[in-house]
């Protein structure tokens, strides 16, 4: 452990939470293990920026892992916040802001006739499934390699994000029975498709911007294909837009690729930084949620005053016209320059952004874990050590903000053209 004056009070307090948290921290990834390494404990966040508790500031490109999309502490959120909190915190009966969001949030997506607030994308994923399944009445359900739905029992298997830093896709304390029932298959594998017997799935759960190993585009007609499978099995096509819904388009990638889901399951930006997700769809297969039918699902805090109005916020100041493109157009300028100074295979949809290191095409799990990890790690180094923040873990995605300046890009373009050098 290096303790020096750069960083002796994250030192001090990651010390402490060692003691309190298992590997320190309350979400693996945050723990650097992809990088090596100890976190900085962040005091304060405003736009594009990060400040630690040591004082030192940086560039943020992982915007607490998607929902900081307007940038940090975006003066309408927080004072949206502070006037819901003035009037009292949870209520435990409906109130007018959950009317709001909804409302915010169908218009956006055509496909979603009616929905359910949760507090997570988890809860989210792990109750369109349960839905799903009591509507078909089947049991099976299909996944995607590589794709993370969170952490729901069910969907822990060949799973992304710290599934794929930590090498260890099925996780320990979920039954063999359980995993039997979810399938999985290969990304943009047009030959798989057509292998599974559709009329014995409840559903097939995919990232329609697949961004959770890093960022990996489906392949044109993919998306088309699996829509037109699922439907013609009587099976439902779940699309988990956590981090794709109002990201790379208002209407997520339903909008961006002209596709409709049966069920959608969101969360990050909906919460303006807040504790939200929610799931929703056609009325039919919502309509047998409880109290109405016969699937269970509920939540003391769901639809909670203050997450509701910090996403009202968001969403409003998202609302707009032009702003998406104004987003994808700064990152734009960053990601053309970076490609030429940073070697490796690089994708960007919109605000989301990705280099692997590596030689090979990434069109799956299989080939973006060819992916010098430790060279990665290096690059990662040297540039938080110049003031920028990027994911921890190569199997993560970079995201860009409405807070991002075109100052901002040049300082971060600088510092990787010494990073690179220095690798
Ligand atoms: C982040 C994420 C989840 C899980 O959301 P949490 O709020 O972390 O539970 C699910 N699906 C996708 C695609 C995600 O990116």
């Amino acid at each position: 452990m290096i303790v020096n004056s750069k960083n002796e009070y994250s030192e001090k307090l990651w010390q402490e939470a060692l003691g309190y948290f298992p590997g320190g921290v309350n979400s693996p990834v945050r723990a650097f293990r992809g990088v090596g390494g100890d976190p900085f404990f962040t005091k304060r966040a405003k736009g594009s920026r990060l400040w630690d508790v040591d004082g030192n500031e940086y560039i943020d490109y992982v915007c607490s892992w998607g929902p900081m999309i307007l940038g940090h502490a975006h003066p309408k959120v927080i004072h949206a916040v502070q006037d819901a909190a003035r009037d009292g915190t949870s209520f435990g009966t409906p109130n007018p802001r959950e009317v709001r969001l909804a409302q915010l949030v169908c218009e956006a997506f055509p496909s979603i006739q009616k929905l359910r607030f949760v507090n997570s994308g988890t809860e989210a994923t792990m109750s369109a499934i349960r839905l799903a399944r009591g509507f078909t009445k089947r049991d099976k359900i299909l996944k995607f390699e590589g794709c993370y739905h969170g952490h729901a029992d069910a969907l822990l298997v060949k799973a992304g994000s710290g599934g794929v830093t930590f090498d260890v896709p099925d996780s320990a304390g979920v039954p063999v029975d359980f995993a039997r029932n979810t399938l999985t298959l290969p990304l943009n594998n047009f030959a798989a498709l057509d292998s599974v017997n559709w009329r014995d799935i409840a559903c097939a759960i995919i990232e329609p911007i697949p961004a959770n190993m890093g960022l990996i585009p489906l392949k044109p007609g993919f998306l088309e294909k699996l829509r037109k499978l699922t439907q013609d099995g009587g099976a439902l096509l779940i699309l988990d837009e956590v981090i794709s819904g109002f990201r790379v388009a208002r209407g997520g990638a339903q909008e961006l690729y002209g596709i409709q889901a049966d069920l959608t399951t969101l969360g990050k930006i909906i919460g303006g930084g807040l504790p939200v997700g929610a799931f929703g769809g056609r009325a039919d297969v919502m309509d047998i949620l409880a109290p109405n039918g016969p699937v269970y699902q509920a939540g003391t805090l769901s639809g909670n005053p203050l997450a509701m109005a910090a996403g009202i916020a968001t969403l409003e100041e998202l609302s707009q016209s032009g702003i998406y493109q104004k987003l994808d157009q700064r990152a734009a300028s960053l990601c053309d320059e970076w490609k030429k100074i940073v070697k490796g295979q690089h994708a960007r949809i919109g605000s989301l952004f990705c280099t692997f290191f590596t030689d090979r095409e990434v069109v799956d799990y299989a080939t973006a874990k060819t992916s010098d990890t430790k060279r990665y790690a290096r690059f990662f180094h040297s540039m938080l050590d110049r003031g920028v923040y990027l994911a921890p873990s190569q199997f993560e995605v970079g995201f860009v903000s409405l807070a991002h300046t075109e100052q901002d890009i040049e300082q971060t373009l600088r510092a990787a053209t010494e990073a690179a050098k220095a690798l």
